[in-house]
């Protein structure tokens, strides 16, 4: 299922034969990156099958059952002219997560795992319980208690997984996943440094790619960093394969509060946020454990990493709210960053693909309530508006 594949660890160099229980450098601990034998493949091949993840399954492991519905192929919506949302709130469970748990699921049950575990802010929780339900596996998911948006954790309770609550932040609730998964119970962990994830999640880039080509900048939300690091994977392996013949810029954007990947890329020195804080729940991580792979792809893509405040993140969600987009705050981060570039280091004439990743159903409760004009008949209800529109 892995052939074609070898897996390298980030930090040392050292290679290994592909096994999906293998997720850290057993000599170093170092990250894993699975790199791929070249192939022949080119754009016509791909074209003749819906667009989604698997329309390139030749890039991807070569599972034998796909555990899929539909993910990927999500709509690329033109704001105005070179701006383009890329919006991953359509995606089955309404987050780019589904992409990586498409795959990852099915390595997992390519080899009979029978239950699987992740921690989450919420989105990995939902995607990972819907996928493992469709392919008739347990999930076990533990969560931050009280720091997951109502939308999310209904989801999960839907799709039947096991939740565990846990009094800390995500990075603990991490901590006990690391704890407690392994071959020996079966469990196997669904957290972003399983590398077969992320190998789903680069398809991201590949369909920008093919439907637009490449742009100048790509702007997406960090939080645990797996998904800046798999777009930038899937660039780079596109431009390899001779499908694309450039690379964009990469802006990775952090909540304030929570904006471990900001400080470390200006000041050279990674240093973890004790107590990560932020409306954006979705990246309220303060260690995030793909940390090497996203400044390296900050660095080699000759990228950014900024922050934008809590504020200036409910503005942008509305603002895009009132361009007919519904996002998630952590969704709205990118055209924050947006705003703030535009004109310094991002040119008018640049284009620029903004990453959607999960949609605004997910958190209700962020969103202000609305204050309705009260009618007590249909007359009344009828000169309100009639009142309101004669107002222009
Ligand atoms: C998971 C998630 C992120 C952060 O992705 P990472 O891979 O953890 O950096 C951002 N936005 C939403 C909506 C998410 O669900
Ligand atoms: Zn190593």
């Amino acid at each position: 299922m892995l052939e074609g594949y070898v897996l390298r660890c980030l930090s040392c160099g050292a290679t290994y034969k592909p096994d999906p229980w293998l997720m850290r450098c057993p000599s170093c601990k170092g990250l894993l990156e699975p790199k791929l034998n070249d192939v022949e493949v080119s754009w016509e091949d791909f074209r003749g099958r819906k667009f989604g993840v698997w329309r390139y399954r030749e890039l991807l492991p070569r599972v034998r059952y796909q555990v899929t519905m539909g993910e990927g192929g999500t709509p690329l919506i033109e704001l105005k002219s070179n701006l383009f949302v890329k919006f991953e709130g359509a995606n089955p469970t309404g987050s780019f997560k589904d992409r990586g748990m498409s795959v990852a699921i099915s390595v997992a049950k390519e080899i009979g795992v029978k239950s699987v575990i992740c921690a989450s802010t919420g989105n990995t929780a939902a995607s990972m319980s819907a996928y493992a339900a469709r392919a008739g596996l347990k999930s076990f998911i533990v969560l931050p208690k009280g720091k997951v948006a109502k939308g999310k954790l209904a989801q999960a309770s839907l799709h039947g997984a096991t939740v565990v609550e846990i009094s800390g932040s995500f990075d603990e609730a991490l901590e006990a996943v690391i704890e407690a998964s392994g071959k020996e119970l079966g469990l196997y962990p669904l957290n972003s440094f399983n590398p077969w994830r992320l190998e789903g999640q680069k398809t991201l880039a590949y369909e920008i790619s093919d439907e637009l080509g490449v742009p100048d900048w790509v702007i997406l939300p960090v939080g645990n960093a797996g998904n800046i690091s798999a777009l930038w994977k899937g660039f780079k392996e596109l431009k390899s394969l001779g499908l694309i013949d450039r690379l964009p810029r990469l802006v990775g954007v952090q909540a304030r509060g929570a904006s471990p990947i900001v400080r470390a890329f200006r000041e050279g020195r990674m240093e973890f946020f004790e107590r990560p804080e932020t409306v954006a729940t979705a990246i309220r991580i303060g260690k995030p454990v793909n940390w090497p792979k996203a400044l390296l792809a900050l660095e080699e893509s000759n990228g950014i990493a900024t922050d934008v405040s809590d504020q200036e993140i409910l503005e942008a969600q509305m603002m895009l709210g009132r361009m007919g987009i519904g996002v998630e705050p952590a969704s709205a981060a990118p055209y924050a960053a947006y705003l703030n570039l535009l004109g310094r280091e991002i040119g008018e004439d640049e284009r620029v693909v903004l990453i959607a990743t999960g949609h605004a159903l997910k958190d209700p409760d962020i969103i202000p309530t609305p204050r309705p004009i009260e009618a007590s008949s249909v007359e009344e209800a009828v000169e309100e508006i009639r009142r309101v529109i004669g107002r222009g």
